[in-house]
């Protein structure tokens, strides 16, 4: 039994070291993903729920890992938030973004906005209004094309820090939506002292409708609410064309997911707006 137990602290212990090992390696492979140029934006189209047309997109990173394929946001932004990187990434990403927007927006009128996600780390480790400012400055894009969407968990963190770059992005003329509404902890008493556009309605909620009634009513519940306060709302992972319609009849404005288009590199995205034209 003793052995048993020995071999079975030893072999924990081996893989403790192997994801430690894997970590610390993925780590120093992101601190150069930038310099290698293996980041790219990709976009998924936002459409209008009652023209069908696509009015904008919402920016999404991919890296492209030479060895492992594409590697999920969901996997390296948060090694990114906890080393930091993600203040040079997250800068890269909204660069990035802002200049194809405002090309995007010069070509095709139509759309009219760029949605780009922005980390907590960002918002409290840096003179986060300062940084956009400066890539405004730099791309020309007019400000009200641009739409930054914030977590619920960023709100919590509520300190003046927080509520006075809310303010200072407001007066540079951009909007500010809130992601993956429902699923964080804020206070809905935030929706009500931050200067705030938009709310996304998360996947989660979507996902189930119209059969599942929780969803139904929690999806009404949060559109009656956002559109009482003044906001905009976005449907987000509408794959289904019963989910559209639940949608369509609730009043929802916008919608993105899977059903109108997959996250695209800007080539492809270019193709999509073509088409868009064409309609
Ligand atoms: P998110 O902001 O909630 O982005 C939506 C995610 O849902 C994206 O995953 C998108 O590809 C996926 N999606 C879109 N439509 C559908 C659908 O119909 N069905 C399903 N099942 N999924 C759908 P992705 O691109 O893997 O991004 C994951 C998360 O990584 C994002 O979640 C966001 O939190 C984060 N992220 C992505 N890009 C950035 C970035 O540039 N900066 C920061 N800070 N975070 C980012
Ligand atoms: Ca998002
Ligand atoms: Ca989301
Ligand atoms: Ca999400």
């Amino acid at each position: 039994v003793k052995n048993n137990g020995k071999n079975h602290v030893a072999f924990y212990d081996a893989a403790l070291s192997r994801d430690a090992v894997e970590h610390f390696q993925l780590e120093t492979e992101l601190r150069q993903a930038l310099n290698k140029n293996q980041l790219n934006m990709f976009y998924q189209a936002q459409i209008d729920l009652k023209t069908g047309m696509i009015i904008g997109a919402e920016a999404l990173i991919r890296w492209m890992h030479p060895t492992q394929g594409i590697i999920s946001p969901a996997k390296f932004i948060p090694l990114a938030e906890e080393t930091g990187l993600i203040l040079s990434i997250g800068e890269w990403a909204l660069a990035q973004s802002v200049r194809q927007a405002h090309a995007w927006h010069q070509q095709h009128p139509e759309f009219k906005k760029i949605a780009i996600n922005v980390s907590a780390v960002q918002i409290m480790k840096s003179k986060f209004a300062d940084t956009v400012y400066g890539i405004l400055m730099e791309s020309e894009c007019d400000p009200s094309i641009i739409e930054l969407e914030i977590t619920e968990s960023t709100l919590m963190q509520h300190t003046q820090h927080v509520v006075d770059t809310f303010n200072q992005l407001k007066l540079l003329g951009i909007s500010i939506a809130i992601d993956d509404f429902g699923t964080g902890y804020s206070s809905l008493s935030h929706l009500k002292r931050l200067p705030l556009d938009q709310i996304k309605i998360d996947r989660s909620f979507v996902k189930d409708l119209p059969n599942d009634k929780d969803d139904a009513a929690i999806t009404s519940a949060i559109y009656a609410m956002a559109t009482q306060l003044g906001f905009t709302v976005v449907a987000e992972g509408v794959e289904t064309e019963e989910q559209e319609k639940f949608l369509q009849r609730l009043g929802c404005q916008t919608a993105q997911g899977y059903l109108y288009a997959y996250p695209v590199n800007a080539d492809d995205f270019v193709k999509l707006l073509t088409l868009n034209n064409q309609r």
